[in-house]
């Protein structure tokens, strides 16, 4: 029976992938196109032609998401399943992968928010899924608290993105807020240091985000566009209390975490040298060994490289196992980011 040896195969990653419309400028421009989009057969084409013969790539996804798609969309047909896991007691987390500029940040992020307070239509991944968790939450009247922190990883440092601010003039100044990761030999990470925000409903989120994304810019004007080569990570715990054994409490908690990655082209780039990179720095080494991590978890591979970076690290109890993974992979619809677009459909697709 096919259907049961899948069933005992299964992984739990998903990925997805969303093209991004045309900026104005480059419609005001008429900047050549070369993806095409079937949400449908969810496949996605790079048309190229060599020597005037057209050699069209395809790649299938789990889902495919074309230019013209809404924010609304990506999240009730696959966040939001992974957000009710989360609401069951699991833990999950989405990453958001692909090159600079091709709407990493509008995915997970979104618009701001507008005067009323309500959600805009652009807002994206994270303020979606804390108004899910408490609109669910509140309609079962249960008991809970939520609560987020915001880090950033930059050169395999962690900085506290919530910390109250600091002000830093220098790169010395971060890294001495820097926080460690340490784990309770039960499989669960802790993370040293980190403020912990307790939020209360789905506006105070947008405080919080504002907060984490001003320091985040803060330090791009210091160190020539770090957010391009840092990974931010969203997290929220939820605790819900189940039950009430004699003097007992039962508490489910579940944890989503939400990873703005690095621009893919910080490994594209150097992955074919790494020596070179190595040497650079270590500015990658969390990007390749999440692709690492991930192979070795779609093959089932009795080793897993968790340990080799702090990205990994930090993630270790919210993928694998039980865990739901889901990654976005954004591309932009140019010829001038082709080659950029292979590799990032190229690394998407070894993680199925
Ligand atoms: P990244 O975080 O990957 O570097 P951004 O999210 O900053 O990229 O997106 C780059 C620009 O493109 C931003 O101005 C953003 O608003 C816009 N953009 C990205 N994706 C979309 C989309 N799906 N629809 C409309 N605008 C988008
Ligand atoms: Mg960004």
């Amino acid at each position: 029976n096919p259907n049961r040896q899948d069933k005992d195969k299964e992984v739990n990653v998903q990925v997805l992938l969303r093209c991004r419309p045309l900026s104005d400028d480059e419609q005001r421009l008429n900047v050549q196109k070369v993806i095409s989009c079937n949400e449908h057969k969810r496949e996605v084409t790079v048309l190229q032609s060599l020597n005037n013969k057209q050699v069209d790539r395809v790649f299938t996804f789990d889902r495919v998401f074309g230019p013209k798609s809404q924010q609304k969309s990506i999240y009730d047909q696959a966040i939001s399943p992974i957000v009710n896991e989360v609401l069951d007691g699991f833990n999950c987390t989405v990453f958001a992968y692909g090159q600079t500029g091709t709407g990493k940040t509008y995915t997970m992020e979104g618009g701001m928010r507008n005067k009323s307070g309500n959600l805009p239509a652009e807002a994206g991944v994270i303020p979606r899924a804390v108004r899910h968790i408490f609109e669910t939450l509140e309609a079962q009247n249960a008991d809970y608290s939520v609560k987020v922190t915001f880090l950033e990883i930059y050169n395999e440092e962690i900085t506290d993105l919530l910390a109250p601010d600091d002000n830093p003039r220098t790169a010395e100044d971060r890294q001495r807020k820097s926080i460690s990761l340490m784990e309770d030999g039960k499989g669960c990470v802790i993370v040293r240091g980190l403020e912990e925000e307790a939020v209360y409903n789905v506006n105070e989120i947008y405080t919080v985000l504002e907060r984490g994304s001003a320091k985040r810019r803060t330090a791009d004007t210091l160190l020539n566009k770090r957010s391009s080569r840092s990974h931010s990570v969203f997290s929220i715990t939820v605790h819900i209390k189940e039950a009430t054994v004699g003097d007992e409490e039962l508490i489910k908690c579940g944890k989503i975490n939400l990873v703005d990655l690095a621009g893919s082209e910080n490994i594209s780039r150097s992955g074919a040298r790494e020596g070179r990179a190595r040497e650079a720095g270590e500015i990658n080494k969390s990007l390749l060994t999440l692709g690492r991590v991930i192979n070795a978890l779609v093959e089932h591979s009795t080793h897993i490289p968790y340990r080799d970076s702090k990205l990994t690290r930090l993630l270790r109890d919210s993928l694998g196992g039980k865990t739901k993974t889901c990654i976005i992979a954004t591309i932009s619809p140019t010829a001038q980011c082709m080659e950029e677009t292979l590799s990032t459909l190229d690394y998407a697709c070894r993680a199925k």
